[in-house]
């Protein structure tokens, strides 16, 4: 990794219990030792734990984020749904929108986009999830669906300091199965090349996301282009998390 810090982001989706964050000590010390303080560690919970999880690492280098949001940014009618007010309120600094999981159930680009604006309006850091399913990149149609999802889901949005990408290949999520170094590079190469060509950003920082283990981190950390990880399954288990971010960080 050439860049001087990374983002190691915790994706529990459906899963944990206040015992669970009472689990992740360990990494709330790793985060303080002056070796791992420069990199961005941050825990995405289901909403029922966030303002739980705030108040245990409140006074560590850990972040909060959510896992979604209802995409009306102001309070209604709209029954079991969250937005990103009631996130904010929490003390949750972060946001993934877009996830393949959230695609998969019907949200559209359009859906995505409404939330990315919403979320921004409550200065919430968006992590914004894209990626290709497989019957996609066997058809050879890998850039055309990032440049579609990229293109809609960022439609009228100027500001980009606080927007992540993460590269999050669908058929790799929970598969074990990786894209190897050279198409991982070249994929993140075209998010950058389409981000710089509509005049969207430069300097967006992109990350990957899909199966991310112990064993594979040192090799993907060598991708100059990526600039840490959004990792689901190994994010459970606070030794493989902090095995994951210390041997990327070596
Ligand atoms: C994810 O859900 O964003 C993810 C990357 O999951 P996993 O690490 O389990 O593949």
């Amino acid at each position: 990794m050439t860049n001087n810090y990374m983002y190691f982001i915790a994706n529990w989706k459906m899963h944990g219990n206040i015992a669970d964050i009472n689990k992740t000590s360990s990494v709330t010390k790793l985060s303080r030792l002056k070796k791992f303080k420069k990199h961005k560690i941050i825990y995405c919970p289901p909403y029922t734990l966030l303002k739980n999880f705030y108040n245990k690492v409140k006074n560590s280098n850990l972040s909060i984020g959510a896992q979604n949001c209802h995409s009306n940014s102001d309070y209604g009618a709209f029954t079991g749904s969250v937005n990103a007010k009631l996130i904010k309120s929490t003390g949750a600094k972060y946001i993934i929108l877009g996830h393949s999981e959230n695609r998969n159930n019907g949200e559209t680009d359009l859906t995505i986009n409404k939330k990315i604006k919403a979320a921004l309006k409550e200065n919430l850091k968006i992590i914004f999830c894209v990626g290709e399913q497989l019957s996609e990149k066997r058809k050879n149609n890998t850039h055309k669906v990032l440049k579609k999802q990229l293109t809609l889901g960022l439609k009228n949005i100027k500001k980009f300091n606080n927007i992540i990408i993460a590269y999050e290949p669908v058929w790799s999520i929970g598969t074990g199965v990786l894209p190897k170094n050279l198409e991982l590079s070249k994929n993140v190469n075209s998010i950058k090349k389409i981000l710089t060509k509509s005049k969207k950003s430069k300097n967006i920082k992109i990350l990957y996301g899909g199966s991310v283990n112990p064993k594979n981190a040192k090799e993907l950390s060598k991708i100059k282009e990526i600039s840490g990880f959004l990792i689901g399954g190994s994010s459970l288990n606070s030794k493989k998390f902090i095995d994951i971010i210390k041997k990327s960080t070596n």
